[in-house]
């Protein structure tokens, strides 16, 4: 194994220019034209084989080692947030009301900086590494896509990783476990409607709000007496739109919200539970009920023997790191749980918060920033991760 974390720590100023220049010019899910441009060029100018232009902005890029092996798929995610920026930072956002707020730019620079380090050794490498950029992460649709247009074909990978920067730990720690280790997620939509009417006069109406705030305290029975208190599940009400004044029942009643959970069978009950809670209890309250679920994201499940070969790597280059086995990380969603449905994958976080900077703000928050210390640990854990993947 090449000591990667030396060769990347090399590289810290390339990855950190890279980094630096895309939080300045962030770009929304499907819209990331400067990016993948940028990527592109970088990717060719180290004389890979590059295709451009899969789910709108994706770019693909493959590195030749020069035995034969097998395909192995490294992913790294590319797109920014609809926030206004507040970090005060010298290379803050110069595009007003976007931000990358999750650490994508961190993404791209790594995945970068991961081909030169992989590319300068394609002479030891028995295999082929496919480099997949993909947009659209947060929300929209970006790995479904890149799904459909053929990410995973013509070479298929055998094995894929992932990896997040990850601002909920400090410096120094690796979150890499088998298993679940993120949440699937669902969006649900509830219409209750009534019959509108005097506030003064509640007798003459059918009150949608107050149908509304039982089904709400209802649902809390669904994580606390349904769901095996080993496992998790999360139902949050996100959104409630009911009425204009003071003074009148409304006619109806819209709520939105979200669902969380590790294990099929949990995120599976939580649906039926839901269903059956607020179509039961509108119904006793003499509302008409409409009810919409719906699952944007799998969970994230990280294949065992995938998950040996990180570990592996991270014993190996980052050996004086706190690598955290437990799993379960976050009930956040990631679209990488897409690719794994198709290919055995894991996906590993890597700490970057720094108190002493006061870079401590979590991801999608305005004054989001990391450690740019995390950048050639991540780089040198995915591509000695690559490099044992390809061994075995
Ligand atoms: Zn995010
Ligand atoms: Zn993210």
């Amino acid at each position: 194994m090449p000591d990667f974390y030396s060769e990347a720590k090399k590289l810290f100023a390339y990855s950190q220019a890279i980094r630096r220049d895309l939080h300045q010019h962030p770009e929304l899910g499907f819209q990331e034209v400067r990016t993948s441009g940028i990527i592109a060029k970088e990717l060719r100018e180290i004389g890979l084989e590059v295709t451009t232009g899969i789910a709108k902005t994706g770019v693909i890029a493959m590195i030749d080692g020069a035995k034969p092996g097998p395909v192995i798929m490294l992913r790294f995610d590319i797109d920014a947030l609809p926030i206004s920026e507040q970090t005060g930072a010298d290379y803050a956002s110069q595009n007003p009301g976007l931000m990358h707020a999750c650490g994508h730019d961190g993404h791209v620079a790594i995945g970068l900086t991961v081909a030169r380090l992989l590319n300068e050794h394609r002479d030891q490498l028995s295999g082929t590494v496919k480099l997949v950029f993909q947009p659209a992460e947060e929300g929209a649709g970006g790995a479904e896509t890149m799904v459909k247009e053929g990410a995973l074909e013509s070479p298929a990978p055998v094995r894929c990783l992932g990896l997040h920067i990850w601002n909920e730990k400090p410096l120094g720690w690796l979150g890499v476990a088998a298993g679940p280790v993120m949440a699937s997620a669902a969006t649900f939509s509830v219409t209750l409607t009534g019959k509108g009417g005097h506030g003064a006069m509640p007798h003459q109406t059918i009150d949608p709000v107050v149908a509304a705030a039982q089904i709400i305290s209802a649902a809390q029975t669904i994580s606390s007496r349904n769901t095996d208190p080993q496992k998790a599940c999360v139902i949050s009400f996100c959104s409630i739109h009911a009425g204009d004044a003071f003074n009148v029942i409304p006619q109806a009643m819209e709520m939105k919200g979200t669902i969380r959970a590790f294990e099929p069978e949990v995120e599976q009950m939580a649906y039926k539970r839901l269903d059956e809670i607020v179509r039961g209890i509108g119904a006793a309250m003499g509302c008409q009920v409409e009810i919409s679920i719906t699952n944007i994201t799998p969970a994230v499940i990280n294949d065992p023997q995938t998950t040996s070969a990180v570990k592996q790597a991270a014993q190996t280059l980052l050996p004086d790191h706190d690598l955290d086995e437990r799993g379960r990380f976050t009930m956040g969603a990631e679209d990488f749980a897409y690719y794994q449905q198709k290919v055995p994958g894991t996906f590993f976080f890597v700490g970057s918060t720094n108190a002493e900077k006061g870079l401590i703000y979590g991801h999608h928050h305005p004054k989001f920033d990391f450690d740019e210390g995390v950048l050639p640990r991540a780089a040198a854990l995915m591509a000695g991760a690559a490099v044992e993947l390809l061994k075995s």
